[in-house]
């Protein structure tokens, strides 16, 4: 048996921890706690500096002047790069554009397309939906035959790969319960089958060290609003193998991804290099607003940022065996910290009312359908003293039973479920 963590403990590790100064990059909220990094970052400073002079300035002063002036028409790929540098990329192949949703869909359809003969896209049953529905809207616009969605539970995934199929889509980091698949493991054993391969980066991209290129990866897609603390509907990222990109084309064939888009031919030529796999004109001030919040990753090493949040997420397991109220938790994250990602699910029959009791005193998780309390160990903002509140404000709602209180039950609010 070892001693129980104490607080003093806990305030050691945050005396110790070499992240320590990155919490001051960004602007808390004061009295919260934010266990929800992994669906909506926080603000980083520079971001918020960013809005208001690509705004006021930028746009309200210079105007057009600053396509070039600011280096808008640059945005995609500068910003593509800093997020290459942070997922194992080299330069040229990933580019800043449009949602994860879309770039799927230009992913799956390239990878589609450069298949002949084989039509299966493989995936895992309990993916994120959004990334399943764009695999069954290519499936209706090209027909069954060209291209069929397969879903396998997650055990069934290495058995299923054989010669039918032509894509594998998976996300690295599952959303639910946080597992890891081993990224160089499945794109190995994919390739050996001639299968590409297409990884979502959602809950990865930021958070754990990511190596697309030494894994051989063929497509990524991740977003930028979780770890990588864009802001709210940030733009996206697409990455594609160099080996691919004069080999491939996407379908969304839009006048930022021509050969030479400014002289208005009618007729389509892609870009020779990542820039073909943009559509249209660049959300400017989203997109602004996320290169400066990357800002924060750039004298940090992701294996640092991974460290920590493991050992946010630690104390916070020990915190549940330590707290007798928290055996009330049904572990929905693997044990193995090795095998998860940043975030903790947690089982309980009353997990939404929980969430809300948290919420209404500052701790800020979110819940997932059916019964996941789910919380996110953003490493860069978080403080271990952090952990140990949350655990213990946890532990008071499960023992004094306060989460029955109307207010927190579905019934007891309108409007919408976070
Ligand atoms: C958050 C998330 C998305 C979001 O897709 P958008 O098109 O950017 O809204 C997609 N896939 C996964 C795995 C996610 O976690």
């Amino acid at each position: 048996m070892t001693s129980p963590i104490t607080l003093y403990d806990v305030r050691g590790m945050d005396a110790r921890d070499p992240l320590a100064h990155k919490r001051s990059q960004f602007d808390l909220p004061v009295d919260t706690i934010y266990l929800d990094g992994n669906s909506l970052g926080c603000l980083p400073t520079a971001a918020r500096l960013r809005a208001r002079d690509v705004v006021d300035l930028q746009w309200g002063r210079d105007l057009i002047k600053s396509w070039n002036s600011h280096g808008w028409i640059d945005l995609p790929v500068t910003v593509g790069e800093k997020i290459a540098r942070l997922t194992g990329a080299a330069p040229g192949q990933t580019i800043c554009c449009d949602s994860i949703s879309i770039n799927l869909f230009k992913a799956l359809s390239a990878a589609i397309m450069s298949q002949s003969g084989r039509s299966v896209v493989l995936s895992q049953r309990d993916n994120f939906p959004t990334d399943l529905y764009m695999a069954q809207g290519l499936q209706q616009l090209l027909g069954a035959q060209r291209c069929t969605l397969q879903l396998v539970d997650a055990d069934y995934i290495e058995s299923s790969l054989d010669e039918s199929v032509a894509v594998l889509m998976l996300t690295h980091v599952n959303f639910r319960s946080g597992r890891i698949h081993d990224m160089a493991r499945l794109t190995q054993l994919a390739h050996d089958k001639g299968i590409l391969v297409i990884w979502d980066l959602a809950h990865s991209a930021g958070v754990l060290p990511v190596q697309l290129d030494q894994c051989r990866v063929d497509f990524a897609v991740g977003c930028t609003y979780k770890y990588l603390n864009g802001g709210p509907g940030a733009p996206a990222f697409i990455y594609v193998a160099q080996r691919h990109l004069s080999q491939t084309s996407q379908p969304l064939s839009g006048w930022m991804g021509h050969k030479t888009p400014f002289e208005f031919s009618p007729m389509y030529s892609p870009a020779d290099g990542i820039e073909k796999y943009l559509s249209g004109t660049p959300s400017v001030i989203s997109m602004s607003v996320l290169d400066a919040a990357l800002d924060v990753f750039a004298d940090v090493s992701m294996q640092q940022i991974r460290d920590k949040s493991l050992a946010l997420s630690e104390l916070f397991v020990a915190l549940t065996q330590q707290l007798p109220a928290l055996k009330a938790l049904h572990p929905g994250s693997p044990a193995n910290s090795n095998e998860r990602g940043a975030q903790l699910a947690f089982h309980h029959p009353h997990a939404y009312e929980l969430c809300q009791a948290l919420i209404a005193q500052g701790v800020i998780g979110d819940f997932r359908a059916p019964d996941i309390l789910r919380l996110g160990f953003s490493p860069l903002y978080l403080r271990f003293e952090d952990i140990w509140h949350s655990a213990h404000v946890l532990a008071q709602i499960i023992e004094t039973e306060s989460w029955r209180n109307p207010a927190f039950s579905h019934t007891g609010r309108a409007g919408k479920v976070t």
